[in-house]
């Protein structure tokens, strides 16, 4: 009697799942050796790794690139230096705020923080996009051992099985997916967000059969997992703005702080979701595109509101901000802004959360 090669499945299309995926199929022998199989729930790969085409630029290749750019400071009332230093710590609070997804600073753990290195030398953008990194690791990867739209609800774990038979198959793990159906595996890697593992450790959610050991479950709830969010706005190129398009002053790296106190009282309509997001910039030189980060709560309410309700926050603000010197000498309008592009990086059932 031949027996069957064991099979693998990874859960996940991510970095984490395709990095595996590409390690265990190049693997000397591997095709002898065993069958693999990739198992992703949404219809793309890459997971939080994603490259999007928003009016004809590649959105994630740019990120860091304003930071070197000649920074013009332009203060919107009246700011004693108190406030000052107070509106400035807040500036940098926000900026942390987006780097590490934490909502609130004060629930970061310090001591694991002061471990996180970055890499030494240049930060470099890549040209295509990050999803070029994601598309080259599954390259080597035959057509159709990724497969897309299958999310797992279920992952049933039964270490007797290969002794006594219990199901026709005689593997120990039955993976359960969204649609009723089911796949049996000897083996399976579980690549999903924290966030996922969170709410799949919960009593209510039943992923886990039987529960995962108390040290992990423990391992799992105490890690902190934030949301972040980015919000992407396209320019208007009509007619009427042309004049803008022309205008000697392009729209400027906008760094926003807001007086603490009585921050509400100075500019009543700025809505309180963009009050602690810490800028507002193309995302190049001269581009038509802005970029804005936003974290915590204020990330959150963003996801929950539409397009329009977006357009109109970022107006306000802007027209608020930049009343003093955008385009003022000519008496020009303020910029308005035609499209919308933001993450839903919370509420997404695939990631609940980013980092
Ligand atoms: C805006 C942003 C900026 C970032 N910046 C940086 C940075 O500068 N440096 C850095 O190191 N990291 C950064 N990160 C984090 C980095 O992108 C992630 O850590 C990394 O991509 C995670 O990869 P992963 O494979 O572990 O998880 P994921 O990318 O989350 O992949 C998990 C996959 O599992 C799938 N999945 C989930 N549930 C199921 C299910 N039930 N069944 C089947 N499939 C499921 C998901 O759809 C997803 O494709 C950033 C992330 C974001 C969003």
């Amino acid at each position: 009697m031949v027996s069957k090669k064991p099979r693998i499945v990874i859960i996940g299309a991510g970095m984490a799942g395709l990095t595996a995926a590409n390690k265990l199929y190049t693997a000397t022998c591997s095709k002898e050796l065993f069958e693999l199989l990739v198992v992703e729930g949404g219809t793309r790969i890459g997971g939080r790794i994603n490259t999007s085409e928003f009016c004809g630029q590649g959105l994630d290749a740019y990120w860091r690139l304003t930071k070197d750019e000649k920074l013009a400071v332009n203060g919107v009332g009246n700011w004693s230096g108190k406030s000052l230093e107070e509106a400035i710590f807040a500036m940098h609070e926000n900026t942390q705020r987006t780097y590490t997804s934490a909502g609130d600073l004060r629930t970061l753990d310090y001591d694991a923080e002061s471990e996180y290195k970055m890499f030494p030398g240049e930060e470099i953008t890549i040209a295509k996009g990050y999803l070029s990194v994601i598309e080259s690791l599954a390259s080597v990867l035959p057509s159709g051992l990724i497969q897309l739209g299958r999310k797992v609800v279920k992952i049933e774990w039964q270490p007797e099985t290969k002794n006594t038979e219990i199901n026709n198959i005689g593997l120990p793990v039955k993976l359960h997916f969204c649609d009723g159906s089911t796949m049996y595996a000897d083996h399976v890697i579980v690549t999903v967000s924290l966030g996922v593992l969170k709410q799949g450790i919960r009593q209510d959610s039943g992923m886990f059969s039987p529960p995962l050991p108390s040290f992990k479950t423990k391992a799992i709830s105490r890690l902190g997992y934030g949301v972040v969010d980015k919000l992407f706005l396209q320019l208007s190129t009509s007619n009427d703005d042309q004049e803008i398009n022309d205008c000697k002053t392009k729209f400027p790296f906008l760094q926003m702080i807001f007086h603490q106190s009585d921050s509400n009282l100075r500019h009543p309509k700025i809505p309180w979701w963009i009050r602690r997001t810490a800028f507002l910039s193309p995302i190049y030189s001269n581009s038509r595109v802005l970029l804005s980060w936003f974290a915590g709560k204020e990330a959150l309410h963003l996801e929950s509101l539409n397009d329009e309700e977006i357009l109109n926050g970022v107006s306000t603000t802007v027209s608020n901000l930049l009343s003093h010197n955008l385009c003022n000498s000519a008496g020009i309008p303020q910029p308005k802004f035609a499209k919308v592009l933001r993450t839903k990086w919370g509420t997404d059932p695939l990631f609940l959360g980013i980092v």
